[in-house]
C-alpha cells in the first residue's frame, strides 16, 4: 500500500509537470494539430484528419527494432505514464569557477549563481516588464522594424480564424508551417539529424543508476553532440546540470524563462522579457550568450521572430516532412498518458523513414524533461538512427548547419556582422521571403528546395 501510495504521489507530480511541459494544455494541442494543416487552416476536413492522429502517421511496419538491450532502458512496451518512477538524482559538478570551456576564446565559467536566488524572476512565470532589466533590455529593439501584428489569442489557429487565414503573411510556424530564410528548420546535409533536446535543465539529463545510461552519458558514449533548448527558470533549480552540458561540448540556446504561454500571444515586452532573462542566466551560469533560441511549440510569426532577431538570437525550430508533418516524436506526451512509448517510437521511426527520403537532413523535437522522453532518446531513437539503413548523421543543430561553435556565443564570435547586422535588416520582416507552405499536396521539390534555401540562407548569415 505504502508503495502505491508514492507512485500515485509521484504519478501525480509527473502529471502536475508535464502540464508545462510541451502542452497538454489543450489548446497547445488543438494548436498543434493545427500545425499540421493548410495553411490557412480553411480545410476542416484536414484539420479533422490530422487531430484524430498523432502529428506523424504511425510507422508502417519498416521501422528499425528498438534496441534497449544492455542500456538498462526498459522495454518500449513497458515506457509510458503508468511506469514506476526512478529516484532522480541532480548531478554534482564537477567544474569548478574559472573551469576553462570547449569553446575558442570563452570565459572561463564564472562564480556559481545560489540556486533559487531571488535574484531572478519567479519559476514557470511570465516575468515581469516593468524591471529595469527588462527595461534595458527593450532597448535593444530600437531601430528594428518589429511588425505591428496583434498577439495572438493562445497561440493556436484555431482561436485565432481570421489571424490564421493570414498566416502566410504573418509567416507563423505553428499554423501553417511558414518560415522566413532566417529560420533553422533543417540541416543541409542529406542523412544528417540536428539532433536536440528541449525544456531542461532537467534532472533526468543525467544520474547514475547501475547499468543505466543517461542523455549525457550516452551522447559521450557515443561521441556525439547534440543542442540543449534550456528553459531559464529551470536553470534557476539546476544550474550545474547546465554547466555539464556546455562543459561536456554540447550546445546551449535559449528556450524561454517560463515556457508558459505561446510567444505569439506575448506582448513585445513579454518577449524581451522571457528572452532576455533566459540569455542572462545562461550568462551568469556559463559565462556566454547564446546567439539562437527555439520558440515553445515552435509558435513563431513575424513579431516574434523580429523581437528574436533584435535580440541577437536566431530561431531554430525543427522539420516537416515534404508531406507536411512535423517532426515531432510526441515523446512529451508520454508522460501525461497520451500516447504510449511504443507509438512514439513508431511516429519516430516513420520520421526517419521520411527522413530518410529526404534531399537534405532535418531536425526532430524532442525532450531532456522526462524519464519516459530521455528512455525513450538513449534506450531507442537515436540507436535507430545511428543503426539506421542507410546510417544517419547525429550532430548538433550549429554543427550540421556548419556554423562555427564560436558564433553560438556573443562572447565568442568572431563574425563582427553576426548574427544580423541592422542596417541590413531582417529578412524576418520581409513578408515577400520564403515561404514554406508545406500543404499536403505541396510538391516535393518545391518544399525541399525551399528547405535547403532556408538552411543555405542561414548559413550564409551564420558563417
Ligand atoms: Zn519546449
Amino acid at each position: 500500500m505504502k508503495a502505491q501510495a508514492l507512485f500515485a504521489v509521484v504519478s501525480a507530480l509527473q502529471l502536475a509537470v508535464v502540464a508545462n511541459a510541451e502542452g497538454l494544455n489543450p489548446r497547445h494541442v488543438a494548436k498543434r494539430q493545427n500545425a499540421v494543416s493548410t495553411p490557412a487552416a480553411s480545410s476542416s476536413a484536414s484539420v479533422s484528419a490530422s487531430a484524430t492522429a498523432s502529428v506523424v502517421a504511425p510507422a508502417t511496419g519498416t521501422a528499425p527494432p528498438p534496441l534497449a538491450s544492455g542500456t538498462g532502458v526498459p522495454p518500449l512496451s513497458s515506457i509510458s505514464s503508468g511506469m514506476p518512477t526512478r529516484t532522480a538524482k541532480a548531478a554534482a559538478t564537477t567544474y569548478t569557477p574559472g573551469s576553462k570551456p570547449p569553446i575558442a576564446g570563452a570565459p572561463p565559467l564564472p562564480n556559481p549563481i545560489v540556486p533559487g536566488s531571488a535574484v531572478y524572476p519567479p519559476v514557470d512565470k511570465i516575468p515581469p516588464t516593468d524591471s529595469p532589466e527588462v527595461k534595458e533590455w527593450l532597448k535593444e529593439l530600437e531601430g528594428h522594424n518589429i511588425p505591428d501584428l496583434a498577439p495572438t489569442t493562445d497561440g493556436s489557429c484555431g482561436a485565432d480564424p481570421d489571424k490564421a487565414a493570414d498566416a502566410a503573411n504573418r509567416g507563423w510556424w505553428s499554423c501553417g508551417g511558414h518560415t522566413r530564410d532566417t529560420d533553422i528548420v533543417a540541416c543541409p546535409d542529406k542523412l544528417t539529424w540536428g539532433v536536440s533536446f528541449d525544456d531542461g535543465p532537467s534532472d533526468y539529463i543525467r544520474f547514475k543508476h547501475v547499468h543505466m545510461l543517461y542523455v549525457l552519458d550516452y551522447l559521450k558514449e557515443k561521441d556525439l553532440s547534440a543542442t540543449f533548448f534550456v528553459v531559464g527558470s529551470r536553470i534557476t533549480q539546476r544550474p550545474a546540470l547546465l554547466i555539464e552540458e556546455y562543459m561536456a561540448g554540447h550546445e546551449i540556446s535559449v528556450h524561454t524563462w517560463s515556457h508558459s504561454k505561446a510567444l505569439t500571444s506575448l506582448t513585445n515586452a513579454e518577449l524581451v522579457a522571457e528572452l532576455g532573462w533566459t540569455r542572462k542566466i545562461i550568462k551568469d551560469v556559463l559565462g556566454v550568450s547564446p546567439t539562437t533560441m527555439r520558440p515553445p511549440w515552435g509558435d513563431i510569426d513575424d513579431r516574434v521572430r523580429a523581437v528574436s532577431l533584435a535580440m541577437g538570437m536566431v530561431p531554430i525550430i525543427w522539420s516537416r516532412s515534404p508531406s507536411g508533418n512535423t517532426f515531432d516524436t510526441n515523446d512529451w506526451q508520454v508522460a501525461g498518458g497520451k500516447v504510449s512509448g511504443a507509438d512514439s517510437f513508431n511516429t519516430f521511426s516513420t520520421i526517419l523513414q521520411q527522413a530518410s527520403q529526404m534531399e537534405t537532413g532535418f531536425i526532430v523535437l524532442q525532450h531532456d524533461l522526462f524519464e519516459t522522453t530521455v528512455d525513450l532518446a538513449v534506450g531507442y531513437t537515436l540507436d535507430a538512427a545511428l543503426n539506421h539503413n542507410p546510417k544517419f548523421n547525429l550532430k548538433a543543430i550549429g554543427q550540421c548547419q556548419r556554423i562555427p561553435a564560436t558564433n553560438l556565443y556573443v562572447e565568442t564570435n568572431t563574425n563582427k556582422t553576426f548574427p544580423y547586422p541592422s542596417a541590413n535588416g531582417s529578412k524576418a520582416n520581409n513578408r515577400s521571403g520564403a515561404v514554406i507552405a508545406l500543404a499536403p499536396g505541396s510538391g516535393k521539390m518545391a518544399v525541399l528546395s525551399a528547405l535547403a534555401g532556408a538552411a543555405l540562407g542561414v548559413m550564409g548569415f551564420l558563417l
